[in-house]
């Protein structure tokens, strides 16, 4: 009888490490494998489950990484973006862990003594209190903040690695050539390493029966060095291609390290990512077709003008050392400055990988225009009008530039009274497009050159398992929302009833009993805003950075 079977029915898997690979994608990850650079990924798929994880809608890293933490969808757990729009205050704020509606896979383990450890996780800043570890994700502000807990968790994190690295740190100088971009892909490396270190060494000091780390700079990585990566345009750049491939022989080393850590440690492996990517072909900009459509006015040139002498004046105060593209992003034109409140109807307020619109209600925003019994019509002509909305790609063919408009308590199937900071209309854009909320430009779509962009996020993520009572060679598709039920399946802990992911039973050998337990109810814990405007401002810095805010 082997070691599982000793255990009691209902726990299958003894121990999980979960290992996030932000941003990650077959199309890049086979081709790394089929050259021979990622051979312990290779193997670890071979030996186990693997397949298509899909992400949520949006595909974007707060509300994807929230939406696996939680096993619920944007509708309940309430982070569809970075940024949340308060219509009754008519002001944007960046989410925290203060926003998550609901309980999420840390505190439930907690609750069941389980011990859990998180490192670096998008939407675990404040770091929540849990039974065992949490260093929260590139969110953090800074280190002069409580980014761990425990609190003393800090002091030794910084002692250890002086050059502890938690966020983006892409780096452009004119005339950075080749060595600038190597310093860049060297910091994206040495992360990597970090991660596995920090998992190694908190793993240890605090035990544990989930362990989780994430790899933020894969994202960033593919960001911008896609058309580097993708082979269909690699050949082109070799000397650039390598280096950026070369990234992921480090991943792959890191990733052989924590697969020994794992199996001394007689633990399953999960692999998974928060969506897929591909390259940025493009920018949609509907507040400018909005504008054309007579929905949305912008204030007259005098008050514009001097909106930007004010921020101009600011942005100079402070941009002492800053590089000419951060000081170019501050002063660019944002939609609330811009925008004439007392005639417009509805505005996108915040994108990225989705534009999320709002319609100006009276009775909802501050000075709101659209009467209630006109909201539903508005909508409906709103969502026609950018549904039918057409362009030549980049190949020539005709596409739809927003194929899929969303009303929220359809998508998400939740009801928008209690959903406050939900958007009135999620725009969809074509693969490869990115939405941009800013009022710039006179075209509706923008097509610079042919991979001139770089790369931007696709639902189609990865998952990948091997280990105690993972099937072997098996091939599955699921949804992030699947995991967190399905952990909790693997270690025996019931499964909260209301929980919308399913759990992966075809991924074991023998599938886990499953139990359910009634739901506890919404998230208790403080809220509220977390981030001073010092830290705002960082943050702001770091999203631009990574092609967000636009
Ligand atoms: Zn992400």
């Amino acid at each position: 009888m082997d070691e599982q079977d000793q255990g009691n029915n209902q726990s299958t898997t003894g121990r999980i490490l979960i290992i996030g690979l932000d941003g990650a994608t077959f199309d890049i990850l086979r081709p790394m494998m089929a050259a021979g650079r990622m051979p312990h990924l290779a193997k670890l798929i071979a030996e186990g489950t693997s397949g298509v994880l899909n992400s949520t809608v949006p595909p974007i890293t707060p509300a994807a990484w929230t939406t696996f933490m939680t096993g619920k969808g944007p509708g309940r757990h309430g982070i569809i973006d970075f940024e949340r729009y308060d219509a009754t205050t008519g002001k944007l704020a960046f989410n925290s862990t203060y926003e998550i509606r609901e309980p999420t896979i840390w505190r439930i383990l907690s609750e069941r003594n389980k011990r859990v450890g998180s490192i670096h996780v998008p939407m675990t800043y404040p770091p929540p209190k849990v039974n065992g570890f949490v260093i929260s994700g590139f969110e953090t502000p800074g280190i002069h903040t409580e980014f761990t807990h425990p609190p003393e968790l800090k002091a030794e994190i910084l002692e250890r690695w002086p050059t502890y690295s938690y966020q983006t740190n892409w780096r452009r100088r004119a005339f950075g050539g080749d060595a600038l971009f190597a310093e860049n892909l060297r910091y994206i490396e040495d992360s990597f390493r970090q991660g596995a270190a920090l998992t190694r060494h908190c793993g240890e000091r605090y035990g544990w029966d989930v362990l989780m780390v994430l790899f933020k700079l894969v994202d960033n990585l593919q960001h911008k060095t896609w058309k580097y990566l993708d082979p269909k345009t690699a050949g082109r750049y070799p000397k650039r291609a390598e280096m950026a491939a070369h990234c992921f022989n480090v991943l792959d080393e890191v990733l052989g390290d924590l697969f020994d850590y794992a199996r001394s440690n007689k633990s399953a492996i999960l692999i998974m990512s928060d969506h897929g990517h591909g390259s940025l072909d493009g920018k949609a900009h509907p507040n400018l077709l909005l504008r054309d459509w007579g929905y949305l006015q912008v204030k007259s040139l005098d008050t514009v003008t001097a909106h930007i002498q004010r921020r101009l004046k600011r942005t100079l105060d402070r941009l002492r050392g800053r590089t000419r593209k951060k000081f170019e992003a501050n002063l660019g034109l944002e939609t609330d400055m811009v925008v004439d409140w007392s005639r417009t109807r509805a505005c996108v307020m915040h994108a990225g990988m989705n534009g999320f619109l709002y319609i100006n209600l009276k009775g909802r925003q501050p000075g709101g225009v659209v009467e209630p019994d006109k909201y539903e019509a508005l909508r409906d002509e709103l969502a026609a009008r950018f549904r039918a909305i057409t362009c030549r790609s980049l190949n020539g063919e005709t596409i739809r530039v927003f194929p899929d408009v969303h009303r929220p308590e359809e998508l998400y199937n939740c009801r928008r009274d209690e959903q406050p900071w939900m958007p009135d209309l999620l725009l969809v854009p074509h693969p490869g497009l990115a939405v941009v909320r800013r009022i710039r430009g006179r075209r509706a779509v923008q097509w610079p050159r042919l991979h001139h962009l770089g790369g931007t996020h696709r639902i189609e993520g990865v998952l990948a398992a091997a280990g105690p009572n993972i099937r072997r060679g098996h091939t599955i598709n699921a949804n992030i929302v699947d995991i967190t039920p399905t952990v909790l399946a693997a270690l025996g802990v019931p499964v909260p009833e209301d929980m919308e992911g399913k759990v992966l039973a075809d991924m074991f050998e023998q599938p886990p009993t499953v139990t359910y337990e009634k739901a506890d109810g919404k998230q208790a814990g403080p809220t509220g805003e977390v981030f001073t405007d010092a830290e705002k401002d960082a943050l702001t810095r770091r999203l631009i950075d990574l092609g967000y805010l636009e």
